[in-house]
Parts: structure tokens; sequence; C-alpha cells
């Protein structure tokens, strides 16, 4: 019997990482649903996507998560796994309303989409962002939530949503808090990508504030692989599960790893600190590795060598 998995967000960078690898197994039928959101180039997702134009597994759709009538268009569906968003947390507190309206908004239209068709498995993108300025690290699930952007905000008021759908309506709800994701096909506006970019252009890289702020970087392949087992996972109906990789990298080392990577040297733009962003993030992942079997096994050298090689392969510089 084949599982006909529906993935909103699928021209952004993980939705195509997750569908490479669902496309692996002949019994998954794909069913990838994106506005092109302009957030980043459209170009930019058509090619995340191009790959999987002629497998037979693979259906598209162009249609808004706010629109029900985009949803209604849908063919039959057995999991969501929701990663549509607006992404990024500077931006977040430009545009507020612009982000509760499709974060939020959106999300509550796709649980309304999942109860009315009785689809009963909702796997969502959360984020590491929640946590917000804890101090106490490494973060586990149940620790204290401090978010600061309304960007974080947004992802915690999906998490509710889902508990409330859980508990109404039986829907298996898994929020998966992703840790600074990066590899193949990261999105332009993160710091891995925006980094070997100009360095590669011969550019300064901006840094905020003095390089000691530090982050979880985890690989995609680890988050894809975190995404599969809640795909299939049976066993509760609500759970909120951190997918980060459980060693932190500050932002100085971040530059020098890349800077190994491409066999270049950067030259920094010193800039003050940004509003929203925190100062770490540091993930425990017991939780992961009980219930997921999650156990995040690419290095940074390995990720950031195989960013780069997708750079050289897909990216005009
Ligand atoms: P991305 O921007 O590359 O992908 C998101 C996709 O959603 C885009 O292709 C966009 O066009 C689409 N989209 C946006 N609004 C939409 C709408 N109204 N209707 C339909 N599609 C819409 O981002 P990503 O980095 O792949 O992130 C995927 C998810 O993971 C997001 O929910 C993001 O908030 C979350 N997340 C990402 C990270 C990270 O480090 N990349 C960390 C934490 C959480």
């Amino acid at each position: 019997m084949k599982k006909r998995i529906f993935i909103t967000g699928a021209a952004g960078f993980i939705g195509s990482n997750l569908i490479r690898s669902l496309l692996q197994d002949d019994r998954n039928i794909v069913i990838g649903f994106d506005n092109f959101d302009a957030f980043y180039s459209r170009t930019e997702k058509e090619k995340n996507i191009s790959e999987f134009a002629n497998d037979k597994n693979f259906r598209f759709y162009e249609g808004d998560i706010r629109n029900q009538a985009d949803l209604d268009a849908l063919d039959d569906i057995d999991v969501i796994v929701h990663l549509a968003a607006k992404a990024g947390v500077r931006p977040s507190i430009k545009n507020p309303i612009l982000y509760q309206e499709v974060n939020v908004g959106g999300t509550q239209n796709l649980l309304e989409f999942a109860r009315r068709r009785g689809i009963i498995q909702f796997v969502f993108a959360s984020s590491s962002s929640v946590y917000g300025i804890n101090e106490h690290v490494p973060w586990s699930e149940e620790d204290k939530l401090m978010p600061i952007s309304p960007y974080a905000s947004t992802k915690l008021s999906c998490e509710m949503l889902g508990h409330v759908y859980s508990y109404i309506y039986g829907i298996r709800f898994l929020a998966l808090r992703f840790f600074t994701v990066y590899g193949p096909g990261q999105r332009p506006d993160l710091a891995v990508h925006k980094f070997f970019k100009s360095i590669i252009n011969g550019q300064p890289i901006p840094v905020f504030g003095d390089g000691s702020t530090s982050r979880d970087y985890t690989y995609v392949g680890d988050t894809v692989k975190g995404i599969e087992a809640a795909i299939s996972y049976e066993s509760s109906n609500f759970e909120i599960i951190n997918l980060g990789n459980h060693r932190t990298v500050t932002l100085s080392q971040l530059i020098l790893a890349i800077e190994e990577s491409c066999g270049r040297k950067a030259t920094i733009d010193r800039l003050p600190e940004q509003p929203g962003d925190v100062p770490q993030t540091y993930a425990d992942i017991h939780k992961a590795q009980k219930l997921l079997k999650y156990h995040p096994s690419t290095d940074l050298k390995t990720g950031l060598d195989n960013f780069y090689s997708w750079y050289l392969k897909t990216q005009d510089n």
C-alpha cells in the first residue's frame, strides 16, 4: 500500500531535500505544494524541485496554504508535512501581521483541512527560536519558552493549535523544533549560504556582534531523517521534539570552517547585534533519540563541503 505524503513548502530548502529522500522509496507518493512566496526567488525554488518533474511518484500543486480552495483541489492524502511558512527572524519584525497570517492562519487552515478530510497524521516544522533567550542550555522540550521575535511566537502558536486539534479531533500532531538547518539548497538569507556566496565573490561578510553567538547547526540530511521518522511515528498523539545536533558552533568558528571549506579568507564587516536574534541555540536531543531513533551524524566539515559542492554546481556567482 502506497503512502501519500503531502508536503507544504515543497519547493523550499528543507522541503526539496525531504522529497529527494522520500522518493527513494517506491512506496511513497509525494504531493508537493508551494506558492513560490517572494521571500526569495522563484527560480531558485523551481530549480530545487526540477529534478522530480519526471518521477512517477511526484505531483506538484501551486497554491497558498491560506486558500481553502487550493487545498480542496488536492487528491487523497495520508500524512501532512507542513513546512510552508514565512521564514526568517529579522523580516518578521518588519512584517509581523503577515507572518501571523501565513504561519498561524495558514496552519489553522491546514488543520481544518485535515479535520474535514479525516487526515490523522500532521508533522509540523517548528523552530528552536521558541526557546528565545532562555539561558539554560541545552534546551529540552520541557524548558521555559522565551521567544523574542514575531516569527518565534507564530511557531509557538502553531504548536498550541496542534494541541487543540490533537485533543479535540484526534489528529496526531508532531511539532519538530528544527535548529539552524544547513546543507545543499539552503535558503539564501541564512548565514552559511550568505557567507559562502560573499567569500567566493570577494565581498565582505556581514557579521552581527562579536562572533561569540552560537548555533546548533544541523545538517539537512539529518533533519530529513528526523522528519521521515515522524511521518511514520504512531506511539502517541501529540509530541514536541527537538531536531538539533547537540553541538554548538560560534559564529567565528563557523567563518573559519567556511574559509577552510572554500580555501579563501573572509573579509569581515562587523555590525551591531540584531533585534530578534538570540545569543545561542543548543538542543537536548534525548527525546528525538528515544521516540524517533534520531542520531544526527554529519559533522560540520562534511556538511559545509556538501553545501559548497552544491553551490558550485547550481549557483551563478
Ligand atoms: P524555505 O523558505 O526554503 O521553504 C518554505 C517554503 O514555503 C517556500 O518554498 C515558500 O515558497 C513556501 N511558502 C511560504 N508561504 C507559503 C504559502 N502561503 N503557501 C504555500 N507555500 C508557502 O524555508 P526552509 O528553510 O526550507 O524552512 C522550512 C520550514 O522549517 C519553515 O516552516 C521554517 O520556518 C522551518 N524552520 C527552518 C529552519 C532552518 O534553519 N531552515 C529552522 C527552524 C525552522
